[in-house]
């Protein structure tokens, strides 16, 4: 039995961006909470593969400082290899993530969350009404368990819950390069991101993308995992493209990392009082692999269902509340852009016209209008 100490009402595991935006609801809601990593989280801390681009209403949402921006970006350039070039244009950021999980991670403890990092779960057990939940250093029990530990979710895999089809996964490599600022405004501009297409010459499914930060430019490939033949090799393809060997000409590696993007859901988010936020669900954009700001959402809507279950006496309904909360706010979108991504990615033509369209609307309208 653990100690009184260690009873909390919600155990988050995984202080990601759902995780710790999940916790921060749940203590301002007078739930005791805690929350937990493996890493240590700090601008020094974890390094996480991430291209770091947000839309700039999340940066206004969370007032994100702009002495934590590593970029203003104002335009998304689109490049296909065989010569087209589209430029959509919009402001956002390009943020470090460890800078940007911290003041998450920051805010959750501000709203009074008890955070313990460096402290891996290790197992989970189901004992009477609550779960217990042991790391190296100790044992902690809640009623409820928020399981916002990423794409592979130990959580999860304990629980035997079912994982992702191999068609729902995208194998990235990411490489962060070192060069100089005026540098990376000469080659790339100073305030744009730049993403690579190209089905039968680049990536089958999937892309390639340019984020530059201050002083470093985050080069990343990623493609569907089922059609991954040799990975280096061809993210070798991509570094060999005469724009991209320009660009990094002058830069030096300071890291290398693969990673994997869930693309389509998990059969299920929610069982036994215990929810699948952010990857851990596969709540990303199919599109864009965009999942920073769904990984948020999703975790302030587990809290809510859990708020809505216990206050009308429901609680056998609290999935039914965060499926339709979901739903509701995008869920339906991004099982719709699911589909359209095969279609998407089945020629080179298709792609060219979902990219001409992507330069004036959202993905989202391009999909639900059916402009495609
Ligand atoms: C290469 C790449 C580029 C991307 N670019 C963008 C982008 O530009 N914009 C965007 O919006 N999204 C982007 N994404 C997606 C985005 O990174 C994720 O959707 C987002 O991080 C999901 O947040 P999360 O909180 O669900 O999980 P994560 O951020 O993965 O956090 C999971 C946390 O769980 C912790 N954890 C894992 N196991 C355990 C354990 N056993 N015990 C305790 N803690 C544990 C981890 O340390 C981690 O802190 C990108 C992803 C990749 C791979």
């Amino acid at each position: 039995m653990a100690s009184s100490n260690n009873f909390f009402d919600i155990i988050v595991v995984g202080a990601g961006p759902g995780g710790s935006f999940a916790a921060k609801i749940s203590a301002e809601s007078g739930y005791k909470t805690l929350l937990l990593d493996k890493e240590l989280i700090g601008e020094k801390g974890r390094y996480k593969a991430c291209g770091g681009a947000i839309a700039w209403e999340l940066v206004e949402e969370i007032d994100y400082p702009e002495d934590k921006i590593a970029r203003v970006i104002e335009s998304l350039e689109l490049h296909h290899v065989d010569g087209e070039n589209y430029s959509k244009k919009g402001k956002g950021a390009v943020i470090w993530r460890s800078t940007f999980d911290k003041f998450l991670t920051d805010m959750a403890i501000d709203s009074g969350v008890k955070l313990k990092e460096q402290e891996a779960l290790i197992d989970i057990k189901k004992n009477g009404d609550t779960y217990d939940i042991i790391t190296k250093k100790g044992k902690y029990s809640a009623k409820y368990i928020i399981a916002s530990d990423g794409v592979t979710s130990p959580t999860l895999k304990l629980l035997k819950w079912p994982y992702f089809r191999s068609e729902d996964l995208i194998l990235t490599i990411t490489k962060e390069m070192k060069t100089t600022k005026t540098y990376i405004d000469e080659v790339l501009g100073s305030d744009s991101v730049h993403l690579f297409f190209g089905i039968k010459d680049l990536i089958p499914v999937g892309y390639a993308w340019l984020f530059p930060k201050t002083e470093t430019i985050t080069v990343g490939w990623g493609n569907q995992i089922n059609l991954v033949k040799n990975s280096r090799e061809e993210f070798k393809k991509f570094e060999n493209l005469s724009y991209v060997k320009n660009a990094l000409k002058n830069s030096n590696q300071t890291i290398f990392k693969p990673h994997l993007i869930p693309v389509g859901l998990r059969p299920k988010l929610y069982e036994d009082n215990v929810f699948a936020v952010g990857d851990s669900g596969g709540i990303v954009d199919p599109i864009s692999g965009k999942g920073i700001p769904y990984a948020m959402i999703s975790g302030q809507f587990a809290i809510e269902a859990i708020k809505t279950g216990e206050k009308r006496d429901k609680m056998d309904k609290l999935g039914t509340f965060y499926q339709k909360s979901l739903d509701r706010k995008f869920l339906k979108i991004l099982k719709a852009k699911r589909e359209a991504r095969d279609r998407i990615f089945q020629s080179d033509d298709n792609l060219k016209k979902f990219l001409s369209l992507w330069e004036k609307y959202r993905s989202s309208q391009i999909i639900m209008q059916k402009l495609l």
